[in-house]
């Protein structure tokens, strides 16, 4: 279907045309052009100066290859990926993600997403993502680091505390930001705040692994509240099992919910007891086991193959926290069929535009990744501030200052969404506020990128 603006459209098309083969991409910039005409009708610079049109495009795209040996002597080759998609508002900032199927579409998209959740959080940030298409699932810790120190060995000439900070995503926790830190200090013989989510000993910010999950309840706890109700006594289900899903069962749960499913991407559990997010971290953060033998601990638990078959579960609130297009129309249904509150991503672009339709025309609540899940982002930039300031905070300081942004985050959004007349919706809030802000930049930065 057409965008209702001429030159919306146009600037699509064009996209069509070029990129006809990066689904996640076109899905992902379809979504955002779609709520921005009314911004566009009532800002003439934007057309005038070809904002959309130069904002859909990267700065810069920098793929490489990345070779490397495996325990076995073997010479593997993998493709590595940096999106620097627009510094107007402060360096590119946004994550590295590590699975089989990354390539420059799903690259694209994340990054393209991130302008605009960056933007949200009110910090100095750019957008940006990089990856590749090594997945450290099955693979020893030597092979891991031989991939992050080859992968570095090329990424760390087009980075920097100033130019561009990457941090974790898929597949990419604390051991392999170490990896990958160790191989910047190395080649530059600097020590600087490069990367964020780095280890609490050597410049991490506490609070930063919890920091998308959390911010994510907060965020969903802002908007249930604006809408009265709250997370006390709700079941909740939550796909995935990593960082963000780990920690948004354990805000969830003190904020008064019981997580009655989770998932990984063989198969869900279910207990109506509530999922115990300490076994999920010995599971997935030390073990780095399947989500199959969570009943082996808690045998109240149940798991079943196949993760789309948690969105049948009923309950009363949605996190997706796995991955991309995770929740199809069929899954969006069952979700409304089952009575549920609403769909709040943790993950990045999770829902399908059909679902994400059919889940609005049902008239329950719908928060857009890029504005719940900023706290991972948001709480990378509090870490770049004490990298720069050479302090470090409590937890507690981080974790106020996280609730704080997401509450305003949410605020944002609440207040776009009304001035540009489609009150209550989140969705659109998110994408005219989150915009917003980087047009302003753009703009008085004259034709520079
Ligand atoms: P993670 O720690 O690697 O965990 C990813 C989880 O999602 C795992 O349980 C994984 O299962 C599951 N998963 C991955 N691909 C899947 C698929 N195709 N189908 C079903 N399940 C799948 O990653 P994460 O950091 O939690 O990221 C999860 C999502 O949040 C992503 O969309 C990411 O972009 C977004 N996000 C992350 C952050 C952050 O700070 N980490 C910030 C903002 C947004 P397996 O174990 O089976 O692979």
């Amino acid at each position: 279907m057409e965008i209702a603006n001429a030159y919306l459209n146009g600037v699509y098309e064009d996209l069509c045309k070029h990129y006809a083969e990066q689904s996640e991409f076109l899905e992902a910039v379809k979504e955002v052009l779609e709520t921005l005409i009314p911004v566009v009708e009532q800002d003439p610079r934007i057309e005038a100066l070809n904002i959309v049109g130069r904002i859909v495009e990267p700065e810069r795209i920098i793929m490489f290859r990345v070779p490397w040996v495996d325990d076995n002597g073997k010479v593997q080759v993998n493709r590595g990926y940096r999106v620097q998609y627009n510094s107007a508002i402060g360096p590119y900032k946004g994550g590295l993600r590590l699975r089989d199927n990354v390539n420059l579409s799903i690259i694209k998209f994340l990054g393209f997403e991130q302008i605009f959740k960056n933007s949200l959080t009110t910090l100095p940030m750019g957008g940006g993502k990089g990856g590749s298409d090594f997945d450290p699932k099955g693979k020893s810790d030597m092979e891991v680091m031989r991939f992050c120190q080859s992968f570095m060995n090329e990424l760390y000439r087009h980075i920097g505390p100033d130019t561009d900070v990457p941090a974790g995503d898929i597949g990419v926790g604390a051991r392999e930001i170490g990896f990958l830190f160790g191989q910047y200090k190395r080649l530059t013989n600097t020590w600087t705040g490069v990367l964020t989510g780095k280890g609490i000993p050597y410049g991490g910010s506490l609070g930063r692994t919890q920091a998308t999950g959390f911010g994510l309840c907060y965020f969903t706890d802002a908007y249930l509240k604006a809408n009265g109700m709250s997370f006390e006594g709700k079941k909740v289900i939550i796909s995935g099992s990593g960082n963000v899903a780990i920690y948004a069962n354990q805000k969830a749960t003190e904020l008064g919910g019981k997580v009655i499913a989770m998932s990984d991407s063989n198969g869900y559990i279910v207990d109506e007891n509530g999922i115990d997010f300490k076994v999920l971290q010995v599971i997935k953060e030390q073990k780095r086991d399947r989500i199959a033998t969570y009943p082996n601990y808690v045998p109240t638990a149940k798991y079943y193959e196949g993760c789309s078959g948690i969105w049948t579960v009923p309950a009363d609130i949605a996190l997706p926290c796995a991955t991309q297009n995770e929740i199809n129309l069929e899954s969006a249904k069952a979700l409304i069929a089952n009575g549920v509150i609403g769909v709040f991503e943790g993950a990045n672009m999770p829902t399908e535009p059909d679902a994400i339709a059919a889940i609005k025309e049902a008239g329950l609540l719908y928060a857009p990744g890029k504005a719940a899940n900023a706290g991972g982002v948001a709480t990378s930039g509090l870490e770049m501030s004490q990298n720069s300031e050479r302090l470090s905070w409590t937890f507690d300081e981080v974790d106020a200052k996280l609730k704080g942004i997401m509450e305003n985050i949410y605020a944002a959004c609440e207040s776009a969404a009304a001035k540009y007349g489609k009150p209550g919706d989140i969705q659109a809030g998110a994408n005219i506020a989150g915009f917003l802000k980087v047009a302003e930049a753009m703009i008085a930065q004259g034709v520079s990128y």
